[in-house]
């Protein structure tokens, strides 16, 4: 049962890349809010700026990037402010990120159950090494690793991709962090085992009451484990609500696009789908609406304003025109 709690609220975030070719708008009023013990998805294709909302929220976008504007605001208080040192307590304690590729963010050349054990100590200076380890092989067995004590003992070269993933979730809740961020946490898996991940990580993390903010593209993954959604286009949000609401009756025509790319499994003779013209270059976004080259609906206002963010019913939200008889702008 979700908790109607925010526990982060991101109001409209504003990013910049300054790179030699010029400047990348890759996030424009960004906002959304996490509830706490919910999972909230982000969704979008590649380079639609999920990652770099996620990266935000940690405070990660490194030159030549630069948070422009905006707040994040995590149980309150504006990440945005904080000084690096505060940051780096919330980072890993509070806040843990789970990667795509679990390889190549352990460590080679320490055994897996000291990188877990490493990390509850860091976070919590009154354990010792011993607890924390046994902690490590604790957290192991809880993600269903049959004789997690020697599995603890390996490298992580001598894991499979899946068993090196379910080390990279432990390593990520053993703090119990109120946040966990989880980009594409799945992608890189095969099907069977990435069901079998998508299950625990929702096991445990019920368990442990964090909040989720799960960055896919795969809408199957988002229907099966997240709460709310939020569609990202060329960088900013289009479309929020419960995921069921948006997936079963989207209102923005970039989320229904979305929605018909998807194969249909029934029926897979039938031709797939593809949203006409490109993703426009963040160099030089069109004005008004982003997604106005490509939109079937677009009206002469889509070209030259921004539209608005309406509410509709329930804790539905889209930016798009069509809504702006019948629904309530939403006020910043
Ligand atoms: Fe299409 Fe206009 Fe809506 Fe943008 S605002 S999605 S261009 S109808």
């Amino acid at each position: 049962m979700v908790n109607p709690d925010p526990l982060l609220r991101v109001e409209d975030l504003k990013v910049r890349f300054y790179t030699l070719r010029g400047v990348v708008h890759a996030l424009e009023r960004v906002r959304f809010t996490l509830n706490r013990q919910e999972t909230l998805g982000l969704a979008g294709e590649t380079g639609c700026g999920k990652s770099v909302t996620a990266r935000s929220v940690l405070r990660l976008i490194d030159p030549p990037g630069k948070i422009i504007s905006g707040r994040i605001l995590f149980e309150g208080r504006d990440l945005l402010t904080l000084d690096e040192a505060t940051m780096r307590t919330i980072r890993g304690s509070q806040i843990s990120m789970i990667m795509q590729e679990p390889k190549m963010s352990l460590n080679p050349v320490i055994r897996v159950g000291d990188q877990i054990a490493e990390t509850l100590l860091i976070h919590e200076r009154s354990l010792n090494r011993r607890t924390a380890r046994a902690r490590a092989v604790d957290m192991l067995a809880q993600l269903g690793i049959p004789d997690p004590a020697r599995v603890a003992r390996r490298y992580p070269h001598e894991l499979s991709g899946g068993m090196a993933q379910r080390v990279m979730i432990a390593m990520m809740l053993v703090t119990r962090p109120k946040l966990l961020i989880a980009d594409e946490p799945t992608s890189a898996l095969d099907v069977t085992i990435q069901a079998q991940i998508l299950e625990l990580m929702k096991k445990l993390v019920r368990e442990i009451e964090t909040s989720v903010l799960m960055i896919t593209h795969d809408l199957g993954v988002m229907a099966e484990t997240c709460d709310r959604v939020a569609v990202m286009y060329a960088g900013e949000m289009v479309e929020t609500g419960p995921v069921r609401s948006v997936l079963k009756n989207p209102r923005h025509p970039y989320t229904q696009g979305l929605l018909q790319t998807v194969p249909d499994k029934a029926n897979p003779e039938h031709p797939l789908y593809s949203i006409r013209g490109n993703v426009p270059s963040l160099l030089q976004p069109p004005s008004g609406c982003r997604f106005a080259p490509r939109c079937e609906y677009a009206m002469q206002r889509c070209h030259n304003e921004l539209p608005p963010y309406y509410h509709l019913e329930g804790d539905h939200q889209c930016a798009c025109f069509l809504h702006a008889e019948k629904a309530e702008v939403i006020r910043p």
